[in-house]
């Protein structure tokens, strides 16, 4: 049982909740304090090519390490930072910190395409499309070397506003990919309207194949209607060689997974990448 603390103002139905509680607030705490002295970094997992098994270019993926908890996976963090609304300053963090990174590439004479994943919060930040804009404009970025990775979610809310805001930045001449597709509210009249060039097949679906019946099916169907919408797709999650097969023969255009390799510190992606040919995403695009 909770022992009543003195200075309750909460009553707590059960102890776990208790737990629960306390523990996000000091980890809500913690992130904050995490942010500020420089303990989230950027992991960098490559996108291969299923035509030659080429580099196309590397998702960046936030790490963050505390002195107390340790690494804290993102499947913990983000979503209680998306509740606080300190997901706007990570995401912030993140833009400028993997746009910081794409230049030392792009200046390194080895560009990469760096993918940054957006928040459904971040998006909708009124001042969203003119920070991306000033991030890659006094960093001195080339926009093909960035792209933004949406979520499902953020695409059914306002139409309108959302299509002006993408179109915006696809005017930037950076790209814009749908993640973790085919798990959110699949509204396929979207995906015809909005200047989207990339889906990424979620890794709950490529996690059965080649078994599973159902996953083929969805994944073949997915290819299926990218290749008709003129967008490639990266298949998320390929973690054997049996699945990347699969994909191959499904003309998949590339993959990203553990197969090739985890996110990786910067320091190690670059040596991998320099083991790998610059990719090509294939005779259809
Ligand atoms: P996501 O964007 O779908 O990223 C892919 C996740 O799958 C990453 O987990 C990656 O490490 C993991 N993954 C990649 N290949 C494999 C594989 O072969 N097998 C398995 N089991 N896992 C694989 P991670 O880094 O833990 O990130 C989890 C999620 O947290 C991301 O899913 C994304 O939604 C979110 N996230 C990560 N970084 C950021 C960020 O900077 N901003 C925002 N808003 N969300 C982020
Ligand atoms: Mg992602
Ligand atoms: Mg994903
Ligand atoms: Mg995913």
């Amino acid at each position: 049982r909770v022992k009543e603390r003195g200075r309750g103002n909460f009553r707590f139905y059960q102890p776990q909740m208790n737990v629960d509680l306390l523990s996000r607030m000091k980890m809500d705490h913690a992130m904050r304090l995490g942010l500020e002295q420089g303990l989230f970094s950027l992991h960098y997992q490559p996108q291969v090519s299923l035509v030659d098994g080429g580099l196309l270019g590397a998702e960046a993926l936030v790490r963050w390490t505390d002195a107390d908890l340790g690494q804290v996976p993102p499947a913990t963090f983000i979503p209680l930072a998306e509740e606080t609304g300190f997901i706007i300053a990570i995401g912030n963090w993140v833009l400028a910190e993997a746009v910081r990174q794409a230049v030392a590439w792009q200046t390194s004479g080895k560009p990469v395409v760096v993918s940054v994943n957006v928040s459904a919060l971040q998006f909708q930040q009124p001042d969203f499309v003119d920070r991306v804009a000033d991030t890659i404009r006094q960093a001195g970025l080339e926009p093909a070397l960035l792209e933004l990775e949406l979520t499902e979610s953020i695409l059914i809310r306002d139409a309108n506003e959302t299509l002006a805001r993408l179109h915006a930045l696809a005017d930037l001449g950076l790209s814009l990919a749908i993640d973790d597709f085919g798990t959110g509210y699949s509204s396929l009249a979207y995906l015809k309207k909005f200047p989207i060039s990339k889906l990424k097949i979620d890794r709950a679906f490529v996690m059965g194949l080649p078994q599973d019946e159902s996953d083929r099916a969805i994944v073949s169907a997915t290819i299926g209607m990218a290749r008709a919408l003129k967008m490639t797709v990266v298949a998320e999650g390929v973690e054997t060689e049996a699945q990347r097969d699969y994909l191959r023969g499904l003309d998949c255009e590339s993959f990203q997974g553990f197969l090739c390799a985890p996110g990786l510190p910067a320091a190690e992606f670059e040596v991998l990448a320099a083991s790998l040919p610059r990719g090509t995403v294939g005779p259809l695009l």
